[in-house]
């Protein structure tokens, strides 16, 4: 089902008001899970007015007007309709009963234009008008509907929550709803992803895929129209299982979560405990992961090792390593790794050597990094990074990698689908 939205009123195309009314409309309909294809504005000209009518039959399910519904004689919104699909105007009662006690109310004379207003297209639903006296309007006519809103959005808006979107949900026979759900990937980056998945991409109707890229990752919308929760339900976890067929390896969680938030659920369920060796990062990691609130229990604590000597003095490395390898170095991460794990007594020490840049260092470019994880239980391993970034990037880059290689490693369901060799 879509829509078109025709916000009639000369004002507007004179730029005297802006159309908030279309805005407000999109965002209802969209709500619900009507398209909106189309926003129309057109003047007080019953000509033009008729032409855009014609124009969103050819191309909208729905039609939605705002405006020209008051008594004034350039208020011409439902007489051009009426005429158009060939309806009389009706008087409405209860309108007619609305706009007699109001100008009762006020103590004021009805004026013969104000009674226009109680005029609906005969066959319509009227909407009543809480806030004001010009009723809505809502038809079927062929195969089109036609909804007729007033202009004010004081009166509109209310009346459109209460009255126009139940009318609307009523005719979409299926009562179609949308239903997403967001799948978070690192790794991996927006245009490998999307070649990865094109043949899905080029093929997607319902569910529909959608990937959007930011912050060093990729997401993906999986969207599906149903009649019902659990057919969305269905349609979207077997998208998702044909996705992550192809992605599943960079896969880390959906909706709102980040890396570091799911590593910490897992270090929290195995009740494991962390320390860090930092170097180019300067205590990033751990501060990162102090952001986060309950950690205590998790990161026992760590150092920031800038220097060879601090290196020497509080991780122990052996000046060999450093004389040979140099601080940029596979050796050098990995003795950074186990040596703060077994100083602090740790489950998992995890270490981050190389150049934040811009200048390079021992002859690597900005961007080199070594991480080294090691664990109580199994080699330590080892990745290697070649980041292109500003300084603080690679230094926030680099923690999200080690985040990122941490969880992987620790997530039974991750490792057996991993690939280590990821870059
Ligand atoms: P009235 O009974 O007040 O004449 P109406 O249904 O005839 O209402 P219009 O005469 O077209 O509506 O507009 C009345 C007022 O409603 C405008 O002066 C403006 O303040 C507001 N309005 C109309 N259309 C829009 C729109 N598209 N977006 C935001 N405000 C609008
Ligand atoms: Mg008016």
């Amino acid at each position: 089902m879509n829509a078109e939205i025709i916000a009639v009123g000369t004002e507007l195309l004179l730029g005297q008001i802006v159309n908030t009314n279309a805005q407000f409309l999109s965002q209802e309909l969209a709500e619900i899970g009507v398209n909106v294809y189309y926003h129309t504005v057109v003047g007080d000209n019953p000509d033009r007015l008729e032409k855009a009518i014609s124009i969103a039959e050819s191309r909208a399910d729905f039609i939605i007007f705002t405006g020209g519904l008051g008594p004034t004689k350039d208020d011409l919104t439902k007489e051009i309709i009426a005429k158009h699909i060939g309806k009389n105007l009706v008087e409405d009662k209860e309108a007619m009963e609305t706009i007699l006690s109001y100008f009762k109310r006020v103590g004021r004379i009805m004026t013969d234009n104000n009674k226009k207003q109680a005029l609906v297209i005969e066959g319509s639903q009227v909407l009543p008008n809480e806030h004001g006296m010009a009723p809505g309007m809502f038809l079927k006519h062929e195969s089109h509907y036609y909804m007729l809103l007033p202009g004010p959005p004081h009166e509109m808006n209310p009346m459109v929550r209460k009255y126009g979107r139940p009318a609307i949900m009523d005719q979409m026979e299926s009562l179609e709803r949308i239903e997403s759900k967001v799948l978070r990937y690192f790794g991996i980056g927006e245009s490998q992803l999307e070649v990865e998945i094109e043949d899905i991409l080029d093929a997607q109707t319902n569910p529909t895929v959608a990937p959007l890229a930011g912050d060093q990752e990729v997401t993906l919308r999986i969207t599906a129209r149903h009649r019902s929760e659990e057919e969305a339900k269905k349609m979207i976890d077997e998208m998702e299982k044909k996705v992550n067929e192809r992605l599943g390896k960079y896969f880390y969680g959906y909706g709102q979560t980040t890396i570091m938030k799911e590593l910490l659920k897992v270090l929290e369920a195995k009740k494991l405990t962390v320390a860090a060796a930092e170097s180019l990062t300067g205590g990033l990691f751990q501060s990162e992961m102090t952001s986060v609130s309950g950690v205590s229990t998790m990161l026992i604590g760590g150092v920031v090792c800038y220097s060879n000597m601090s290196k020497i003095k509080l991780c122990n490395i052996k000046e060999e390593t450093i004389e040979k390898y140099g601080v940029v170095s596979e050796q050098c991460a990995i003795e950074l790794a186990d040596n703060i794990r077994l100083k602090l007594g740790t489950s998992i020490g995890i270490s981050f050597t190389g150049v934040a840049g811009p200048d390079p260092l021992e002859g690597h470019p900005a961007g080199t990094v070594w991480l080294a994880i090691s664990f109580e239980d199994r080699p330590t391993k080892s990745y290697l990074l070649n980041l292109s970034g500003s300084r603080v990037g690679n230094q926030k880059r680099s923690v999200k990698y080690g985040c990122y290689f941490l969880l992987k490693e620790l997530r039974e369901d991750f490792t057996k689908k991993a690939d280590d060799s990821l870059l």
